[in-house]
This record gives structure tokens, C-alpha cells and sequence, in this order.
């Protein structure tokens, strides 16, 4: 296959000069641009770490797709090693979430260069939209990291770590509604390649110097140790700071230098960066930053968790005197006084639900109940979700009852 590289379009071995410009067109990978006669590649989206990735088209389907083939020099001559990119395929394939990039193929060109075929993304990355945007508001922040905890917290559940989670690992579809549906994670599972586990100490160190971008990996993943899921964690903590802060926490001239700020020296504040934040932010953001594994804020979930709760209160789980069922299971809601103006809303996820809560605004409510149907039905449990300015102007509501 020869492309051309003003334009990037792929074209069959016998096109020598670009059509579009004009330009001469370079060989690049072997074949005719056709993978397992089905998968026409049609533009080179760019290179990484350990691969180049194309824009292709399913031959009879015409779906859109990325394929990211793997660069021969990392797979060397070892047949054993396609095997084992085949298994990580097959479980990066096995997450199955809205914001997870799915992976639906898997091929070999001529016995030796492995290739992923995923689901095609049109949009821009994280690190275009925070180069564009600089800083983000707590309430902008909070939606993508819970879009993008969502996306994580779906392959930790199922024991698969990213390890490799930065900015440019995360893109924002272009043609979704809102942020919980527009985020998409690429590469799960291929950081585990790259890391050098899958390959020999010779290909590792051909390629230490593409692992994953520095300002993001825990102070773990400088040591020797197997990083779990927390070690995601940190990474999604350096990338909400850069969201509020604009930069990334820890800076230096070399790689080293970077290592020991990681290793050893505590985030900057907010305030030294010159960026007024609550403290309780603050608070949720370092807890993610915690040097050591078992200090840090211990999943996606209670990351989420404690960054809304930080930025709009906290919610509490109510039971009041009875003014009626709602009309899901047996939960009923209970106000003191009753008849205190109640707003509830049902929805299927108590993030969507939350998602509301600007209603109260509308509404004049005093409480904004927020009920996920299968918490409802499956505990009883509601969950109130009241800012205390709000409650305490509630002409409804006596503020001296507790609930
Ligand atoms: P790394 O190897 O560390 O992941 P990288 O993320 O820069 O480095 P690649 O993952 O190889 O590099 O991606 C190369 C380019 O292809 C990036 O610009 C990326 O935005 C684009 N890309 C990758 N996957 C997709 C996809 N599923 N849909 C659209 N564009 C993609
Ligand atoms: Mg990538």
C-alpha cells in the first residue's frame, strides 16, 4: 500500500503520484490497503506509541471503523507474542460500555503484523478540547470525569486496568447530545502490551521511551510493581486537576525530574496556581493524588462521589413523615412538616437523575427527590439531594426538623 504524506489518503501500490494534490505517494505497510479482503483503509489518522492508526471502510457493510496496526518492529519475528496481542484483544473486546471505544475485530497481515479493528470515532480528543478551553468549571469537569469514570469503573469490574489513561486517550464524539454519552476511551489493554509485559526486555526497551506520557502515570508505575486499578485512579486525578487548574500538577524539564515530583512532592494548591477553588475540591482532587495506593480515593465510583459532593453538597438518605408513595416498589416519601412541596424525579441511573436537579431552581421545590428505579425497587433506599442554601429559604420546609 503507498499513501500520501501530504494528505494522508491510502492508495493501491501502482498509485505513485496523489490524486488530490499531486504529491508522490511512499510504500508503507505490505499488501494492497485491503485487510482480510474486507477492510479498506482509506486515510492514516495517525501514528502512537505502537502503532499506526487508519480511517477504514467495511468492503460490503461500509461501517467506519480504526484500525490500529501494530508496528512490525515491536512484534518482531516471535509468533508467540501475535498469540498474546490476540488475548489482550479479546479482552479489551470484552468491555462492552457507551464510553469505552469498542473493539470488534481482530486480524494478522502476512502471519506477523497484528491488527485491532474498533469503532471509528469523530470527534476531538481531550487534550485538543483542554488546549482549546484552558480551564473547565468544577460543574464542566465533574460531567466528563464521570463520563470517563463510567467508561473506567465498566473495565475494572471486570479486573482490566488501563494503566495508560491521559488526555490523549480520551476523545469527545462531535455528534452526541451530552457528555455522558460523548466520551469514548481508546486503547484499553494495549498499555499492558506496551508496558513491556507481553514483550522482551529487548522490545521493552526499544520502546520505553513511547510509554505512556509521564504527567499521568502514579508513582507506582515508576516502581517495578504490577499497578492496579488505583494507579487508574491517580491518572484520572492528574487529568481532573489539569481540567481545573489548566495545567497538570506535576512538571519538569526531564522525565526523572517528573518521576521524583510524582514520587515525592506534594501537589501544587489551587490557590499557588492562582485558581480559586473550594477546599472541598481541592480536598476530593489531592485525595486522588495520594502517593500511596491505599491512602488514595479508592474507586472511579467514590471518586465521582466525592467530587459532586464537594462542588454541590452533599446528599443524604431521608425518611420522613408520610405524604405519599411514589410509584415505584414500596419507597414512600416522607416530609416534616407534611405537605412540604416535593419534586421527585424517577430515572434509571441517579447520575441522570442528579442531572435534574437544576430543576429545582424552576420548581421552587423545597426538596428535589432524586430515585433511581432499580435503587428504588431493589433497596427501598431514596436519596435526597438538597443544596442547604436552598433548604433553608424553603418557605416549606421547617428547618429546625431534622429529617
Ligand atoms: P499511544 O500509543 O500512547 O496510545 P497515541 O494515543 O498518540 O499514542 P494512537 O493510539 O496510535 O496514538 O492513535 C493515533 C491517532 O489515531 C490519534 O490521533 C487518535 O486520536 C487516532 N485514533 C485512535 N483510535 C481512534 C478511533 N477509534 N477513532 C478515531 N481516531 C482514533
Ligand atoms: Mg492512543
Amino acid at each position: 500500500m503507498r499513501e500520501c504524506q501530504t494528505c494522508k489518503n491510502c492508495f493501491a501500490d501502482t498509485v505513485a503520484t496523489c490524486p488530490n494534490d499531486g504529491m508522490p505517494t511512499v510504500h508503507t505497510i505490505p499488501g494492497d490497503g485491503v485487510l482480510e479482503g474486507k477492510y479498506h483503509l482509506e486515510h492514516r489518522l495517525g501514528q502512537g506509541g505502537m502503532g499506526v492508526v487508519y480511517k477504514a471502510r467495511h468492503a460490503y457493510l461500509k461501517t467506519l471503523h480504526a484500525i490500529k496496526i501494530i508496528l512490525p518492529d515491536l512484534v518482531g519475528n516471535d509468533p508467540q507474542l501475535v498469540t498474546r496481542f490476540r488475548q489482550e484483544a479479546l479482552a479489551a473486546a470484552a468491555i462492552r460500555h457507551q464510553n469505552v471505544v469498542g473493539v470488534s475485530d481482530y486480524g494478522v497481515i502476512n502471519g506477523n503484523v497484528p491488527f485491532l479493528v474498533m469503532e471509528y470515532v469523530e470527534g476531538e480528543s481531550l487534550h485538543d478540547l483542554l488546549t482549546r478551553e484552558g480551564r473547565l468549571s468544577p460543574e464542566n469537569a465533574l460531567d466528563l470525569i464521570a463520563a470517563i469514570c463510567a467508561g473506567v469503573g465498566a473495565a475494572h469490574h471486570q479486573g482490566i486496568v488501563h494503566r495508560d489513561l491521559k488526555p490523549l486517550n480520551i476523545m469527545i464524539c462531535s455528534d452526541k447530545p451530552s457528555m455522558a454519552q460523548a466520551v469514548k476511551i481508546l486503547d484499553f489493554g494495549l498499555a499492558k502490551i506496551k508496558s513491556g509485559e507481553l514483550l522482551g526486555s529487548f522490545i521493552q526497551a526499544q520502546t520505553t521511551g513511547l510509554m505512556g506520557s509521564p504527567y499521568y502515570m502514579a508513582p507506582e508505575q515508576w516502581a517495578d510493581e504490577d499497578p492496579d486499578s488505583r494507579a487508574d485512579i491517580y491518572s484520572l486525578g492528574v487529568m481532573l486537576f489539569q481540567m481545573l487548574a489548566g495545567d497538570v500538577p506535576f512538571k519538569g524539564s526531564s522525565i526523572p525530574a517528573i518521576m521524583k515530583k510524582h514520587i515525592s512532592d506534594p501537589p501544587p494548591t489551587f490557590a499557588s496556581l492562582g485558581v480559586a477553588l473550594a477546599p472541598e475540591i481541592e480536598r476530593a482532587v489531592f485525595h486522588t493524588l495520594e502517593k500511596s495506593p491505599d491512602h488514595r480515593t479508592a474507586s472511579v465510583e467514590l471518586l465521582v462521589d466525592e467530587l459532586r459532593h464537594a462542588i454541590y453538597g452533599s446528599p443524604s438518605v431521608a425518611t420522613t413523615a408520610p405524604t405519599g408513595a411514589l410509584p415505584v416498589s414500596t419507597v414512600r416519601v416522607h416530609t416534616r412538616p407534611p405537605g412540604a412541596k416535593v419534586l421527585w424525579i424517577m430515572s434509571r441511573s441517579v447520575r441522570a437523575a442528579w442531572m435534574v436537579r437544576c430543576f429545582l431552581k424552576a420548581s421552587r421545590a423545597a426538596i428535589i427527590f432524586c430515585v433511581s428505579a432499580t435503587t428504588a425497587s431493589t433497596t427501598g433506599s431514596i436519596i435526597l439531594y438538597a443544596t442547604a442554601s436552598r433548604w433553608m429559604s424553603s418557605p416549606n420546609f421547617d428547618t429546625r426538623s431534622p429529617i
